[in-house]
């Protein structure tokens, strides 16, 4: 059994009396350390999809186990745990707190943590600040820093709890292409070599290229799935249940 699965899954949301079909019977099974995108245009459910994988939102129908755990069936307390320490957030914009430097906005959810001690949480900071290459800037604020460097804090914020999966919803939208493309690379590389499983949205073509798995969501739904195999080759599965090759 894979990192997440997730059994189908349906989202439906209430606008002003109507029903929107967010997503619909979406059944997926993540493994561990993959590097996942999911593909879609605007709209598409992508953020949606996101969310429930991270627990800050609960599908209406069906039900997503986060290593082999039912999540719905845990408390409040439990689950804001799991979201603490099992999962690491990456945000279009960077959602980072401006009034702190680098280094306490990689520091902070590690406060949260009572058993991660003070010498060690240092540590951590100062690592995953070298992992992400910021260790000369960390006594600057996002302001005082590029949209490539405010990615790179939150990717090491995201890692510094240590978590079996990181969530990064559009990472690259508001970088330019060159950066945007550094910051994956980045992503990639941590994927390879601390196994942190990456699930990663985006509707930039040169972005999904470097996945290793792909899911394709049109309308709520799983259009297709696809997975590059160890010689670069990519298969693809589309809802249908035919197979072809690219
Ligand atoms: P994407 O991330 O692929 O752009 P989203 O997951 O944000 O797509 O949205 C999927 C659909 O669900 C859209 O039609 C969107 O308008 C709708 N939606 C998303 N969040 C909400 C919400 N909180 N309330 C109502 N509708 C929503
Ligand atoms: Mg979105």
């Amino acid at each position: 059994m894979g990192v997440v699965v997730l059994e189908h899954v349906t989202k439906t949301f209430l606008m002003g009396g109507q029903k929107v079909h967010a997503v619909r019977d979406f059944s997926l099974d993540i493994d561990h350390g993959v590097f996942l995108a999911i593909a879609g245009p605007s709209g598409s459910g992508k953020s949606t999809v996101l969310n429930m994988i991270g627990c800050i939102d609960n599908p209406s129908e069906g039900r997503i186990l986060i290593d082999g755990e039912d999540v719905s069936k845990k408390t409040a307390d439990q689950l804001a745990d799991l979201r603490a320490r099992r999962i690491g957030f990456i945000f279009q914009t960077f959602n980072l707190l401006p009034v702190l430097t680098a280094y306490e906005n990689v520091e902070y959810p590690l406060l949260q943590l009572s058993d991660v001690g003070r010498r060690e949480r240092r540590e951590r900071v100062e690592y995953f600040l070298n992992v992400v290459g910021l260790a000369q800037r960390k006594h600057n604020r996002p302001n005082q820093m590029s949209g490539g460097q405010r990615q790179r804090v939150a990717i090491a914020r995201a890692l510094a709890v240590q978590p079996s999966i990181v969530l990064a919803d559009e990472p690259t939208a508001n970088l330019d292409h060159k950066t945007g493309d550094a910051i994956l690379e980045l992503m990639r590389e941590i994927n390879r070599t601390l196994k942190t499983a990456f699930i990663f949205s985006t509707h930039d073509k040169r972005v999904m290229s470097m996945a290793d798995r792909l899911v394709r969501i049109e309308d709520g739904r799983i259009a297709i799935i696809g997975e590059q195999d160890t010689n670069g080759k990519w298969h693809f599965q589309n809802l249908h249940g035919h197979t072809r090759q690219d």
